[in-house]
Parts: structure tokens; C-alpha cells; sequence
């Protein structure tokens, strides 16, 4: 296609974005060419900003705009309980459910050697710290429930047998190999209500 080197530019960097194909960019970058100045403004501004008003919460590891986040910092909330997620997208989606009130730990992914993902490259060790802190009666392992997820529960309820924290895993209500992510908040909502104990 030969359009400006502005559109091209922006037509390429929108393709980088997941599941945006070169059909979608192009039709992205053509609303916004017809778009309120002022609505442009305003997308160019919040893409400028997220990385720099962005920050880990250093005791959950959720992305948040201060540390601790307001979250770790809302003394309403059970500290004996600790969610642990995959994604901060995995605990927008267990908040959204509504059923939760105790805190999160982000781990930044699942293991997965092939892809040179190990315990270190994780917050695994982080998490022992935190439980073997004491405080924390309960560790509910809510990785997805695919090969990875079930690895990684399993590997961290391993370590963290002999901590004395009870550990569970969310129920399977969630479709199999699926993710907490895309689903919907009264299957969250289940899958951790109906959690059971791992041996
Ligand atoms: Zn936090």
C-alpha cells in the first residue's frame, strides 16, 4: 500500500500488538485520522504516560501507580490470604469476580523450561519469603488450569509443603486449559469458592 510514511509508521506499530493483524491496523489508523484531534491526543497521551505513571507494588508485584498498592495497602482486606496469579490480567479478573478479600501475588508467568522459564525467573521465591513471614494462613494457587498453570501450583506447593500455610488450588469449574483472564466473573467467582486442598 502507498500511503505516508505516518500512516505506514503507525500502521506498523499497532501490528505489533497482540491478536491486531495488518487488516486491523490500517482500519485503527484510518478511524483516527478521521477522529477528534482531541481523541487522539488523548490515546497518544495515555500510551505516553503508561510505562512512566506505571510501577510494580513491591509486596504483590501487581503493576499499579504506587507501592505498596492500594490493594497490599487497604487494611479491610485478609492478609492471611494470599491469591496467587499468573498475570496482573489474572487479578483484574479474580478481583472482578468479587469473591475474594485477602491479597495476590503476581508471579510474572508460568515455568516453562522450553522457553528458559525457570523458579528464578518467576516471584517464587518472593512468595516463600512472604509465607514463611508468617502471617499468611492460606496460599490458593489460581495459575490456569492448562499444563503450564498445573505445573507451576505444583511445583510451588513443593516448596512451600512444610510452611505451615494451608494451600489450595481453584476448582476445575473453569474450562479446562483455560484462562482466568478471558473468563467470565461468576466462573472465577466458582472456581475459587469450590478451591480444594492439594495433598
Ligand atoms: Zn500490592
Amino acid at each position: 500500500m502507498k500511503t505516508s510514511p505516518a500512516i505506514d509508521r503507525l500502521v506498523t506499530s499497532l501490528k505489533r500488538l497482540p491478536g491486531i493483524g495488518e487488516k486491523s491496523a490500517t482500519r485503527l489508523t484510518f478511524y483516527l485520522l478521521g477522529a477528534a484531534d482531541s481523541t487522539v491526543a488523548e490515546l497518544g497521551d495515555a500510551i505516553a504516560r503508561l510505562k512512566q505513571d506505571t510501577v510494580l507494588c513491591d509486596q504483590c508485584f501487581n503493576l499499579t501507580d504506587a507501592s505498596p498498592c492500594g490493594i497490599c495497602r487497604d487494611a479491610t482486606r485478609e492478609s492471611g490470604m494470599v491469591c496467587v496469579v499468573e498475570e496482573p490480567a489474572d487479578l483484574v479478573a479474580v478481583e472482578r469476580s468479587g469473591g475474594f478479600r485477602g491479597l495476590y501475588h503476581v508471579l510474572g508467568g508460568t515455568l516453562s523450561p522450553i522457553d528458559g522459564i525457570g523458579p528464578d525467573e518467576l516471584r517464587i521465591g518472593d512468595l516463600e519469603q512472604r509465607v514463611r513471614g508468617g502471617e499468611v494462613r492460606e496460599v490458593i494457587l489460581a495459575t490456569n488450569p492448562n499444563a503450564e498453570g498445573d505445573a507451576t501450583a505444583s511445583f510451588i506447593a513443593d516448596r512451600l509443603r512444610d510452611s505451615g500455610a494451608q494451600l489450595t488450588r481453584i476448582a476445575y469449574g473453569m474450562p479446562l486449559g483455560g484462562d482466568l483472564e478471558y473468563a467470565d466473573y461468576v466462573t472465577v467467582g466458582r472456581s475459587l469458592e469450590h478451591r480444594r486442598p492439594l495433598e
